[in-house]
């Protein structure tokens, strides 16, 4: 018989139905456009949540990042860094508006942006216009040491927080701590819309000219008059309405991640030549992935033995600086993120693992690891 499949991370909407409450009020004022009471109500009570002045609702992270690069005045011909471990919609709006990336890499102890490569990318590239650190798998960057580097060179700092909604730095939440901060609510995030974002700052001012060009630009005039070029990113009303009955489970679903990661933790530890993500004192993360990479294993050997046992995991992100479409841009450094790429795994993480479910995948991954070592 076929065992039941054990995801990565995919949605998981509230056993109490607080999405559908929200979504039929919707339908039941007729405000299906996106506008309306629940993305206002969405985008108050996330700014809330985190601790922040302000936030648009739109359709996705990636439209959150190009409207962070153009609301810190990222423009054609313009240098921005980013750090090289990530998924390709940090870089993305990059190029969308005609800027040229400069690749990172990131640290052994934070598996994100390494301070010093970033100084030093800086040295050599003073005229750079925004930053882009990345909180990956939930695990908070050196965010000190990093905006130190940034207020230095005079440079805004952008937080690509799409998976580490709920992460906290130094107990306080990740993507409020630059310029501005962006989160995801793509499928597999820690919430879900089915698909949205958020772009949150404490400068009104500036979340303000993104809602403005989220809804096409449109100038306050009877007709249509438009002065700037637009665009259709803001997020619908029934989306919205999902992402408010997800705030109210945020904190249950990084309890369960964080507890997924404490079983792998205990039950893989004693396995040879095996690392686990990195944990630092300033670092509470929501555990989006657990993730492990081991010396002397190949990680494929693992993912198949899984996949065989209808279980997903994934390798660690395929660094950028690697990736054919990016690959002539500068990087500054990228031994790091190549070894992670190389070694690394993604466990399945979902939050709707039972206690069964992680018994079955680490009992796989251990035969797989000491058959082979
Ligand atoms: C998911 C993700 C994004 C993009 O978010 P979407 O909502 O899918 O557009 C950006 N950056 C990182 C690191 C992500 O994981």
């Amino acid at each position: 018989m076929k065992k039941n499949k054990i995801l990565l991370s995919s949605p998981h909407m509230s056993d109490e139905g607080y999405e559908q409450e929200f979504i039929k009020e919707a339908f039941d004022t007729n405000w299906i456009a996106p506008l309306g009471a629940n993305v206002d109500g969405f985008e108050k009570e996330l700014a809330e949540h985190v601790e922040i002045g302000n936030a648009a609702a739109l359709v996705s992270g990636t439209s959150a990042i190009h409207l962070a690069l153009k609301a810190v005045g990222v423009g054609v011909g313009d240098k921005v860094i980013c750090q090289s471990l990530t998924f390709a919609a940090s870089v993305n709006p990059i190029i969308y508006e005609g800027a040229v990336p400069i690749f990172v890499d990131s640290d052994l102890e934070s598996w994100n942006m390494d301070p010093k490569l970033l100084e030093a990318a800086l040295t050599k590239h003073p005229d750079v216009k925004a930053v882009i650190a990345v909180h990956l798998y939930g695990l908070s960057a050196e965010l000190d040491e990093i905006k130190a580097i940034c207020d230095r060179f005079n440079v805004p700092l952008i937080e690509d927080a799409a998976e580490s909604l709920g992460t906290l730095y130094k107990g306080k939440q990740t993507g409020t701590i630059g310029k501005v901060g962006v989160f995801s609510f793509n499928g597999n995030k820690i919430i879900t819309t089915s698909g949205g974002g958020m772009l949150i700052s404490d400068d009104a001012e500036l979340v303000s000219k993104v809602r403005f060009w989220s809804t096409q630009s449109r100038e306050k005039e009877r007709h249509y008059e438009h002065k700037e070029i637009g665009y259709n990113y803001r997020m619908s009303n029934i989306v919205a309405g999902i992402g408010r009955g997800q705030l109210k489970v945020l904190d249950e679903r990084v309890a369960q991640k964080r507890a997924i990661y404490a079983y792998y933790k205990k039950m893989l530890a004693d396995l040879p030549g095996i690392h686990f993500m990195p944990e630092n004192t300033w670092n509470e993360p929501n555990c989006w992935l657990s993730v492990v990479y081991f010396d002397g294993i190949d990680p494929t050997i693992l993912m198949d033995a899984l996949a065989n046992e209808n279980i997903e995991s994934r390798p660690v992100w395929k660094p950028m600086h690697l990736q054919p479409v990016f690959k002539k841009y500068d990087v500054f450094g990228g031994e790091v993120s190549e070894m992670l790429f190389a070694k690394g795994i993604c466990l399945p993480s979902d939050s709707k693992m039972t206690i069964e479910d992680l018994e079955r995948t680490t009992s796989i991954i251990k035969r797989a690891v000491n058959d082979e070592a």
